[in-house]
């Protein structure tokens, strides 16, 4: 006579276990419904060996014994209730080669409310191509558990399950979870007297069930509640059992897991064996990087352009229908030029999110990640902050935005803090203007241009001070405790369009409204101080009045205007914070209208050439690079020298390398770490780094 075992077949959905009684049952299996419910149940028979065959049930796919859905309620039952007909003799717990560390959950709690189990690790023939390797010896050990590894696609390993499953009655059947912290919380005493003889982890899982348990007795459940009423934290017992479980499935696994994805055979492998090869994989990045700073600045000229165009036409034809007046002011030079400064900057931000969002989709990001984590680590940043610091170089604003996708603070504040360093394109007319003063127009070889090489020296500057500075925030800052590191490499995959939009859309949006609010009044406040004055202001205007109706030569007429913007400006607020900053600036080699220029390009750097123009009254006509650049050259000191001395010059260079001059990053900083707090930190100070750094340079050479 053949012996009869009853055999269930547990797992997660979509693990193989239909696949796995298909191939044990054959056709001797019939399909019908669970009593009272419409889910499905399959059970057939299957021969083990000569002596023995087998009932097995598919179960319904579950997740854990804490049950959610009516088909892990089955499972449930099923598994919990030693009287109902469907309880199995033994378990075989069906796992996925690739998914083990989620499918060892619900095979941990299966273990411990005792049954003998098998643990059969399916989908096997995908191993190799996803280069996993599995030590089954380890892991049987450690689990208490026979493991056979199997694929039901390839029909491998189905014999050793079969001769696994006849030695069922010498099995291990105690618990593979340490769970005595638990049970030091459960009242245990009266469970041991409600419940003889029953499996504690059992009474926990009863415990944890939030309706009557329909196989319990009425006086059963009448102890469970009982039981339950004098344990206290039930929750959070409850999550300390997950916490635990997850811990010893980690320790596991470690000690018998690898999955090493570049020995494997499939796209991806191929792929990630290029992409992020130790020497192909940082020529491609940079190659990448390349491309994305190319278009951050080929395709976002001609739109910024257009912007900015469109708002002084605007600007102007609003000038010229508003009646005159400090209103029309007030929206002709503050209000519409502050807008302007906002929008300005969305196409760049738009093609930076554009792109980075595109590498995160396709899944290429993590690769750049990996590639650069272990250099940017040494620095307090993150291997996604690469990208970041480089956009710096066209604007910090899209830059400090793109920082979003950095998912650990301190390695985003730290790039944040250090990004505008790096030298930013409205960096690029006061360099030019002054290395255009100072350095003679010679090349070497033909090839090496003087001007051209102390310009890129001031680039390799600013990522110097960027790395130099983040190195000492990494010394200083706080460090959060525990922040351990595993690049999880995730699939290739095309990119959604619909992700990349909205991503785009998204941070686009949230920074012209949020930033925007902030920059536009910091450009208003300048306005003001810039056109605003004490009582000088009064006659400026009245000369300024009688002299255009004074004069009808037109030519003479605009040489008197320009000579009145440039009173009206050295008197304004403005004007009187530039001279009373004199003597403070003295030292690094500037007078009071270079301390006026200083003033308002900490509105933006870019307005130091054209706040030039205006006080040395080079007309508006004409305020060629050329005109500006030989009136800078002309000015003299009381002396007599030259007001742009080498040494003031080059003070000046190492000023806008490293002051932290532009009102739009400060608000972009503060809308993106909420507080005023590091904005105001690195206004104090990089300004006072570049003070410092400019004195002590000024004193030397001068
Ligand atoms: P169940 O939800 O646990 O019953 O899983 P199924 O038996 O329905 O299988 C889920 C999916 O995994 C199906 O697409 C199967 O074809 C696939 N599958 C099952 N076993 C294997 C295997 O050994 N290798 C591979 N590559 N795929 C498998
Ligand atoms: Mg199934």
């Amino acid at each position: 006579m053949k012996k009869t075992l009853k055999i269930a077949l547990a797992g997660n959905p979509n693990t193989g276990k239909t696949s796995l009684f298909n191939l044990l049952t054959g056709l001797r299996h019939k399909v019908g419904n669970y009593p009272g419910i419409t889910v499905e149940k399959k059970e057939g028979l299957a021969t083990i060996s000569r002596h023995l065959q087998a009932v097995i049930l598919d179960l319904p796919g579950s997740y854990s014994l804490h049950p959610t859905s009516a088909d892990e309620q089955i499972a449930y039952n099923i598994l919990l209730d030693e009287k109902n007909p469907d309880h199995p003799d033994l378990v075989i717990y069906v796992a996925e080669a690739e998914n083990l560390k989620r499918n060892l959950f619900l095979f941990s709690q299966i273990k411990d409310i005792g049954l003998p189990v098998i643990l059969a690790i399916n989908m096997m023939d995908k191993v190799i191509k996803k280069g996993i390797s599995i030590h089954t010896e380890t892991l049987s050990t450690m689990l208490k558990v026979p493991v056979v590894a199997i694929s039901t696609r390839k029909e491998t390993g189905i014999d050793q399950l079969k001769q696994t499953i006849a030695h069922h009655t010498e099995f291990d059947t105690s618990p593979m979870t340490d769970l005595a912290e638990m049970k030091k919380r459960l009242a245990a005493e009266k469970i041991k007297s409600a419940f003889p003889n029953v499996n504690l982890y059992k009474i926990w899982l009863f415990l944890t069930h939030k309706e009557p348990i329909k196989f319990l007795t009425k006086s059963e459940w009448q102890n469970i509640l009982d039981i339950r009423s004098e344990i206290s934290d039930l929750k959070r017992i409850q999550q300390r059992e997950t916490i635990i479980r997850y811990q010893k499935i980690q320790d596991v696994l470690h000690a018998s897991y690898r999955i090493d994805r570049l020995q494997g055979n499939d796209l991806r492998a191929r792929l990630d064996r290029i992409l992020i090869h130790p020497v192909l994989g940082y020529v491609i990045f940079a190659c990448i990087l390349l491309l994305i700073f190319q278009s951050l600045f080929a395709w976002t000229s001609a739109p910024m352009d257009w912007i900015d165009g469109l708002f002084a036409t605007f600007g102007g034809w609003l000038g010229s229908v508003l009646p005159e007046g400090r209103f029309t002011d007030l929206i002709t030079d503050g209000i519409i030029p502050g807008i302007s400064g906002i929008v300005i900057f969305v196409p760049q931000i738009a093609v930076l999110i554009f792109f980075i969002s595109l590498l995160e989709e396709t899944g290429y990001m993590s690769r750049a990640v990996f590639l650069m984590d272990k250099i940017m680590r040494r620095y307090g940043m993150s291997g996604k902050s690469v990208l970041p610091l480089i956009s710096g170089t066209a604007c910090a604003i899209p830059a400090v935005l793109s920082t979003r996708n950095i998912e650990n603070w301190r390695e985003r504040l730290i790039t944040i803090l250090v990004i505008p360093f790096t030298t930013c394109s409205a960096r690029l007319p006061v360099y030019t203007i002054l290395i255009s003063l100072i350095i003679p127009k010679k090349s070497y070889l033909g090839l090496f241009n003087l001007q051209g090489l102390v310009l890129m020296g001031l680039y390799m500057l600013g990522f110097f001070m960027a790395f130099f500075s983040a190195f000492v925030l990494n010394k200083i800052l706080k460090r959060e405790h525990g922040n351990f590191f595993v690049i999880e490499l995730p699939e290739y995959q095309l990119p959604l369009v619909k992700n990349v939009i909205y991503s785009v859309w998204d941070k686009t949006r949230s920074f012209v409204f949020e930033a925007g609010k902030i920059i536009l009044s910091i450009s208003i406040i300048l306005w003001f101080l810039a056109s605003h004055g004490g009582r000088p202001f009064q006659n400026y205007e009245l000369l300024s009045k009688s002299s255009a109706g004074l004069s009808l030569d037109h030519e003479k007429q605009q040489d008197e205007q320009e000579v009145v913007a440039s009173a009206l400006l050295e008197h304004s607020y403005l004007g009187i914070l530039g001279k009373s900053i004199e003597p403070l600036i003295k030292p690094l080699g500037y007078d009071w209208k270079i301390g006026i220029a200083l003033l308002s390009s900490f509105a933006a750097r870019e307005v130091f050439v054209g706040t030039l123009a205006t006080i040395y009254s080079v007309g508006d006509t004409d305020n060629s690079f050329d005109t500006v650049r030989n009136r800078m050259k002309m000015e003299k000191r009381d002396d007599g020298s030259p007001v742009f001395s080498f040494a003031t010059a080059v003070s000046l260079l190492l000023f806008y390398a490293f002051a932290m001059q532009c009102m739009s990053t400060l608000a972009i900083v503060k809308r993106e770490t909420n507080s005023w707090k590091w904005p105001l930190i690195q206004l104090f100070g990089m300004s006072s780094l570049a003070y410092t750094i400019s004195l002590i340079v000024y004193q030397i050479i001068k």
